[in-house]
């Protein structure tokens, strides 16, 4: 993050313009709209204020002479936007004030930079890409706008306006806030964003004369929860809707080394983080211990999020914590998320079934040789089946011998699918044979093999055959 937003009151004072055309009068709108004064240095002479409001254009003040000497007591912020060379000395003058100054398209002398925005009334949302991008800006802000409400901004307001009695009534912070909550998300919120404003101030105002009313939230309605989260295999952007909501309504998150920052990023500002998984090379709390804070947060009157890599239920011990959760009594909820190897299978295209080829998949973990010991292999020799392989990186050599003394061919296809999803993700492509050898192409993991004959029509797979088609065809050529 390049530039910190936040937002400036602009009635505080004179915003100062200089510039000219179509470029200083798309300034000036989005000025005039915030119900800024603007005093106008137009560098063309041409002061043309069609399409504002007769009330936007009377705040207007149409300046002459050099904005470069302009007197500038009272003025809050200048914009220079298409005023040719004027931009760097104005950027100048305004540093030397301490004032906050905007040269359009130009970082470099540039204290602030517009937005892109969303405005509904009170509520206003604003997307920047720290100056790179104003196209990516603008797509980020068209699918903002299909998602909010568009009287939003009369829930804010309205919520602005009983803030104060309610205050009175609620002084707990917390209960206040699950108070708001409710009526935002529930049927008196429905009723303002449908224009029925009335019915929600009377609806409001029935609800907190009620005497009935605080003694209702501070017991009942105080009681915590635990949802079990699956985050997915590392790209933030493949959270279910439903773990995106959780993550923001969450009071406390405990979270597993294996899920993406980039994810916990998501989650509502001050909520509480708390590791609890292991770190390479040391130990993590233990499930007991786990378990045990879970039923703790809950019974606190917390709504916590238990958010783990993948989904919950593979190979993520969210079975364990769902039995000691009910076992305590504690109200609990579990949102799916994607596993590692479907991840893998997407992002690298291996149809994990396929027509007549793979009918079958298995997945399963080999954590240490010896978990790979106790595998009974001979289940799996069915070439129809593809097999996904958690945990599997130290256990590679057994997972080979295992499958290759059952009687699967060597030839069978593998591939590594090294943290799948992310930035860094990598593949390397084998056979059942080499893959020992293969887990070292990948640099370290979390990494899953994927074993069968599926992983033939991977993408990697794929390139790997062209590239040795067009070796083949150049030494046939020489
Ligand atoms: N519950 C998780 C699995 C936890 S076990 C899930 O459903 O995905 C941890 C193992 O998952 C790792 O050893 C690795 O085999 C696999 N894994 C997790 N994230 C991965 C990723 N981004 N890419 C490849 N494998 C991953």
């Amino acid at each position: 993050m390049r530039f910190l937003p936040v937002f400036l009151d602009v009635q505080r004072g004179v915003v100062l313009l200089a510039g000219a055309g179509d470029l200083a009068r798309a300034k000036l709108r989005v000025l005039a709209s915030a119900g800024a004064q603007v005093r106008w240095y137009t560098t063309d002479g041409n002061h043309d204020l069609g399409g504002l409001g007769a009330d936007e254009a009377a705040r207007v003040e149409l300046a002459a002479g050099d904005p470069l000497t302009a007197e500038l007591s009272g003025v809050v912020a200048i914009v220079c936007a298409g005023a040719g060379d004027t931009g760097a000395a104005l950027s100048s003058r305004a540093q030397a004030l301490g004032l906050p100054v905007n040269v359009m398209d130009d970082l470099e002398h540039s204290t602030f930079i517009f937005p892109a925005i969303v405005d509904r009334g009170d509520v206003v949302v604003a997307v920047g890409t720290g100056g790179t991008s104003p196209v990516v800006a603008r797509r980020v802000r068209e699918r903002i706008e299909a998602l909010l409400p568009a009287r939003l901004g009369e829930l804010a307001s309205f919520v602005g306006r009983w803030r104060k009695a309610i205050h009175d009534v609620i002084p707990e912070f917390g209960l206040r806030r699950r108070f708001w909550e409710r009526v935002v998300d529930g049927p008196i919120g429905a009723l303002v964003l449908s224009g029925r404003a009335d019915e929600a101030e009377s609806a409001l105002k029935n609800i907190s004369d009620a005497s009935a009313f605080t003694g209702r939230l501070a017991s009942g309605d105080a009681a915590g929860s635990v949802t079990l989260v699956g985050a997915g295999p590392g790209d933030p952007d493949l959270l279910t809707v439903k773990a995106l909501r959780a993550l923001q309504d969450a009071d406390v998150i405990f979270y597993d080394e294996l899920v993406n920052p980039e994810i916990l990023d998501r989650a509502r500002r001050d909520a509480g983080r708390i590791p609890v998984g292991r770190r390479v090379g040391k130990p993590g709390i233990g499930q007991d211990a786990i378990n045990q804070l879970l039923i703790e947060a809950a019974r606190a009157g917390k709504r916590a999020v238990r958010l783990k890599g993948g989904d919950s239920f593979i190979f993520g011990r969210g079975g364990e914590e769902v039995e000691a959760l009910r076992q305590a009594n504690v109200a609990y909820s579990v949102i799916p998320g994607i596993t590692a190897g479907l991840g893998a299978a997407a992002q690298f295209e291996v149809p994990l079934t396929f027509r007549h080829e793979a009918l079958r998949v298995t997945f399963l973990t080999a954590h240490k040789a010896s978990d790979a010991e106790m595998v009974d292999w001979s289940t799996l020799t069915d070439v129809a089946m593809t097999i996904v392989v958690y945990m599997g990186m130290t256990a590679a050599p057994s997972v080979r011998a295992g499958l290759l003394a059952a009687g699967r061919s060597p030839q069978t296809p593998v591939g590594v699918f090294a943290r799948a999803t992310r930035s860094d993700a990598a593949a390397a492509i084998g056979t059942l044979d080499e893959l020992p050898g293969l887990i070292e192409k990948v640099v370290g993991g979390p990494a899953i093999l994927i074993i069968g004959d599926v992983v033939a029509h991977s993408a990697p797979a794929r390139r790997q055959q062209l590239t040795q088609l067009a070796s083949f065809f150049q030494v046939a050529a020489e």
